[in-house]
């Protein structure tokens, strides 16, 4: 049995000295006091020993077994002390390597332009609004004085999901949505930014754009009170010395309707190519909310009045920041981003 057991022990560590790989000592490991190990099996055969050998074969087997492990771990830890230094000098760091340049992104141009008109507007106490991008036909047309006949509704091409529904093609339902959710005759004073959508598309024209249109309701809101609001809110975007000049129009949800110009933010109302000569840039359009619009949300044309306005944002960015094409805030070219 004594002979075995310094078999055993011999073997055990010759292999330990052999083993390069910390795998390696844990097989050896097993295969010496595992359930099946080496060692294991001595125990397991002393039961057939004489009585009065078992004592100090059991010593033996246990002496052999401390002596082991203590080789063991410390080979063990010889190996991964050389496996780190191993890996340490293949990973050094070369301080001489050029750094790697961390992009910071920004905010797009479009943002910008946004959050400007929003703060302008915040400023004077208006409310921010939000509504569906898909709407129904009621919200977007007929809500808004636009009937399933009316000729104005050809004057926005639009995408219809089905005959009923529709990508909205202006943010105007949002005011409908706005009139309808409160008690009638309730004041109202809110924009709403958002997306729509038209069939669309050249250097002034996208299928998908933002809009912010606004709408104020109260007893006696007057047209001066939407003059005096909109020639505000242009000072605000593109500076005190701008000037607003409103021009009569058509539009179906009010009555009278004006289109709104500032003077050419390019020549200062000289005349260039900007403003085709004129001196103007038209800016956005306004007008008094007609009466059927507010009886349709039911509210009373004969006890509050209002006035609605609309613009677009990408049309107020190019002004502001000097864009010509407005196919370039859709095609996410970093070059023209990294401008802003
Ligand atoms: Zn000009």
């Amino acid at each position: 049995m004594e002979m075995e057991l310094r078999r055993i022990r011999e073997a055990a560590f010759r292999e330990l000295e052999l083993a390069q790989e910390v795998g390696a000592l844990n097989e050896i490991r097993v295969r010496v006091l595992g359930k099946k190990g080496d060692l294991t099996a001595v125990l397991r055969g002393m039961g057939a020993m004489d009585a009065t050998e078992r004592p100090r074969i059991g010593q033996l087997v246990n002496d052999l077994r401390q002596e082991f492990e203590a080789a063991l771990n410390e080979r063990m830890a010889l190996l991964k002390d050389a496996a780190l230094t191993k890996r340490l000098e293949a990973e050094r760091i070369d301080v001489t390597l050029p750094g790697r340049i961390l992009e910071r992104g920004r905010r797009h141009p479009l943002t910008m332009a946004l959050d400007r008109i929003k703060a302008v507007f915040l400023q004077m106490g208006f409310d921010i609004e939000e509504g569906p991008e898909v709407e129904s036909d009621y919200y977007n047309f007929e809500a808004l004085n636009l009937p399933p006949d009316h000729p104005a509704r050809d004057m926005q091409d639009s995408f219809y999901i089905t005959e009923q529904f529709l990508l909205r093609t202006h943010t105007s339902p949002v005011q409908v949505r706005t009139m309808q959710a409160k008690p009638p005759n309730s004041p109202i004073r809110m924009i709403a930014p958002g997306k729509v959508y038209r069939r669309d598309y050249d250097a002034t024209h996208s299928p998908m754009f933002q809009q912010v249109e606004g709408l104020v309701v109260g007893p006696d809101i007057r047209f001066s009170d939407l003059k005096g609001t909109l020639e505000l809110f242009c000072q605000g975007i593109f500076g005190d010395s701008v000037k607003v000049r409103f021009r009569p129009s058509y539009f179906p949800f009010t009555e009278p309707s004006a289109e709104v110009d500032i003077s050419c933010v390019i020549c200062k109302g000289s005349g260039c190519r900007v403003c085709k000569g004129t001196g103007w840039l038209e800016i956005l359009g306004s007008g008094m909310v007609h009466p059927r619009v507010l009886e349709m949300s039911n509210y009373d044309p004969s006890q509050v009045s209002g006035f609605a306005f609309g613009m677009g944002v990408e049309r107020i960015a190019m002004l502001a920041f000097g864009i010509d094409d407005m196919r370039l805030f859709y095609e996410n070219d970093v070059r023209f981003l990294r401008r802003f």
